[in-house]
């Protein structure tokens, strides 16, 4: 906490300042410790971090502790919900730095990947990604029934609309919604954790880590009862902003 608290301290006040992205590659850092958009994040205390729930994962997940029972909650409201339709599962949790260097750089221009800048729009560069901080998760639907995870197409399965209008009383927001004026992608599957108020075990910590981000750009859904772009329409009525069609490539693309 204290180390995240120090990096934003740090890093909102060099200005002008660069950030080193990739090998070789650096970027210009706003005054706010944005890089292409994203908001600086540390990493989580390997301390704070557990397991996912049992069966929740689809593959090594970690989250912190204290979001835990809420996602339990969460996930048995959810089964028992038949409007759901497929099983909520998580594809990607806690991510450290070096990961999402890893998963940033791989794509670098001398890999004949994309430009950083835009690679940016879908996968936040190192230190500025949110699954840093053990509290954001990306969910995923199985059977996916040839929906792919990386597309809008989530958005519009009973799974997904169903996280639109439950989550956040579990705690949960969506980081990027759709036209979001961060210039992220629109990522219906991207969920961070805030707790269910602001008194609530753990989420004043969640909360001070996103407090930037919530002023900023909201989410939306929110956890807070600001009106929504998703409660005031239908869901298909959401535009999903343009980005350039990703690179081919195996595997899934996640930020
Ligand atoms: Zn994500």
């Amino acid at each position: 906490m204290r180390r995240a608290a120090l990096l934003l301290a740090t890093m909102s006040l060099a200005t002008p300042a660069t950030a080193q992205v990739c090998a070789g590659a650096s970027a210009s850092m706003a005054s706010d410790g944005r890089v292409y958009g994203h908001l600086p994040y540390g990493d989580a205390p390997p301390d704070d971090l557990v397991a996912a729930p049992p069966g929740f994962a689809l593959h090594d997940c970690q989250l912190r502790r204290d979001m835990i029972p809420d996602l339990e909650r969460l996930l048995a409201a959810a089964r028992g919900d038949p409007a759901v339709m497929g099983q909520l599962r998580a594809l990607s949790c806690h991510r450290s730095i070096l990961r999402q260097a890893s998963v940033f750089c791989r794509d670098h221009p001398e890999a004949g990947g994309l430009g950083d800048a835009t690679r940016a729009i879908s996968v936040a560069p190192p230190g500025h990604s949110e699954h840093a901080t053990g509290y954001a998760l990306d969910f995923a639907v199985r059977p996916a029934n040839g929906c792919p995870d990386a597309e809008g197409c989530m958005a519009a399965t009973p799974a997904a609309r169903w996280l639109v209008a439950n989550a956040p009383r579990f705690g949960f927001e969506m980081s990027f919604p759709g036209g979001n004026r961060q210039h992220v992608k629109w990522e219906p599957w991207h969920w961070r954790w805030v707790g269910t108020s602001a008194t609530a075990p753990g989420a004043a910590r969640a909360r001070f880590i996103f407090a930037k981000a919530r002023a900023q750009f909201p989410a939306d859904p929110a956890v807070d009862g600001v009106r929504t772009i998703a409660r005031l329409l239908p869901l298909v009525a959401v535009s999903v902003p343009p980005w350039p069609a990703p690179t081919p490539r195996k595997g899934k693309r996640r930020r």
